[in-house]
């Protein structure tokens, strides 16, 4: 039996998480949680899985929640509780699929506590890749991916020495607007932009994925947990997200990872390591129905973000955490209907300009330019 802690747990990967704990309820046990504010569907995760500890981001549902449940489950809140969440004594396991940069802390917390981190949130290690991995390293833990494309890596790595990879190819979808023009997305909606072709995510990340700002992070990410150097991570764009990544070796072999597009398989995965379980309701890859998938080189004029996350990530010290908070902020305003679509690159990359470098950042100082950098994107806006 693995114990499991999970942030994030009313989200949308959270509650893929949740379900297959529940399709294995013999193999996993989730023993605390963390929520925001969508405390309907907590009472409902609450009386389904029984955790022991269950933290909710304000402390007036704190308040309220704690009045409903007997005394045997520990009601938290605030920061305090994701921190107590991620490090809680019965886990083995941490899911992070909170969104943001508010999962780096824990993150860090639970290295320290010898937790095993089964990632979703990315935003951790393209904001502090370097303190989450040298942690990581001190600490005998592993950091197991949960975004797609890095499962992908991850999985056709098994058996492999990572001193022959000469290249990882990351396949993008290309998100909601793959078939508009720069020119044509002037206008775009918020309604628009949130209607992914492929997959359905939280709003954060199908945003991130019509700006291609999401593959610009997980190129950042796919540099933290493979420990390659940029110039040895490419995109190409799929708009089947049938083949999840690629990993090319130095004999010019190549290995990818295909199945029809379910983040459960990936969830899942991090989870049974190094086992494949069975995939409850999974749908199988047909090829023959499928008959084609296509490829394409990327366009990065085309995707300003992309090519931002490169030259962020390739300067490196603070430049990536600036990155991350701009586009935070940003995608925030545009969904709160602030700010148009294209003002989005615009405003990460006046952001990106203004930095001045820090080498080799700490903690203190990735949450102070995480912060400043927000506050200068709202002073833009
Ligand atoms: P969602 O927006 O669907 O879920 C986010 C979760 O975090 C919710 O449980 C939300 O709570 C909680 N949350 C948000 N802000 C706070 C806060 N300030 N304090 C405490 N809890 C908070 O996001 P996704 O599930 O889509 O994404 C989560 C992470 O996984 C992101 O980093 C994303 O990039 C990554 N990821 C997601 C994929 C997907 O398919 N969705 C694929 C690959 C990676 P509540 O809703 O209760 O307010
Ligand atoms: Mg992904």
């Amino acid at each position: 039996m693995k114990f499991i802690s999970l942030l994030g747990a009313t989200g949308s990967i959270g509650t893929q998480t949740l379900d297959v704990i529940r399709n294995h309820s013999d193999k996993f046990r989730l023993v605390a949680i963390s929520v925001g504010q969508n405390i309907e569907l907590t009472r409902k995760v609450i009386s389904e899985f029984k955790p022991e500890l269950v933290s909710v981001k304000n402390q007036a549902d704190y308040e309220t929640l704690k009045g409903e449940f007997d005394s045997s489950i520990k009601f938290t809140f605030g920061n305090e509780g994701l921190v107590e969440v991620a490090v809680y004594d019965k886990a083995d396991i941490l899911v992070n699929a909170v969104m943001g940069s508010i999962g780096l802390f824990p993150t860090l917390q639970a290295i320290h506590a010898k937790k095993t981190i089964a990632l979703a949130n990315k935003e951790t290690l393209v904001t502090a890749g370097h303190l989450v991995m040298s942690a990581a390293k001190e600490n005998g833990v592993s950091i197991l991916p949960v975004d797609s494309e890095h499962s992908a890596i991850f999985q056709c790595l098994q058996g492999e020495n990572d001193k022959e990879i000469s290249r990882l190819i990351i396949t993008a979808s290309g998100g909601s607007f793959r078939d508009k023009s720069r020119e044509e997305l002037t206008n775009v909606t918020v309604d628009q932009a949130l209607n992914h072709p492929n997959w359905s995510m939280g709003a954060k990340i199908t945003i991130d994925s019509a700006t291609m700002m999401n593959k610009g992070l997980e190129v950042i990410e796919a540099h933290w947990l493979f420990n390659l150097p940029f110039e040895q991570i490419d995109v190409l764009l799929h708009r089947e997200s049938i083949i999840h990544s690629m990993v090319e070796f130095e004999d010019t072999s190549v290995k990818a990872q295909l199945g029809t597009p379910d983040m459960r398989v990936a969830i899942q995965y991090a989870l049974s390591y190094p086992k494949h379980l069975a995939l409850h309701d999974g749908k199988r890859l047909n090829l023959a129905e499928i008959g084609k998938l296509h490829f394409q080189e990327m366009d990065y004029n085309r995707f300003l973000c992309l090519k931002l996350a490169f030259q962020a990530g390739k300067a490196g010290g603070s430049l990536p955490t600036v990155l991350n908070a701009a586009n935070e902020a940003a995608v925030s305003a545009f969904l709160n209907r602030k700010i148009s679509f294209l003002q989005i690159d615009d405003l990460v990359e006046k952001a990106l300009e203004k930095h001045e470098i820090i080498k080799y950042p700490d903690l203190d100082a990735i949450n102070l330019v995480d912060q400043e950098t927000r506050e200068y994107i709202h002073s833009l806006i």
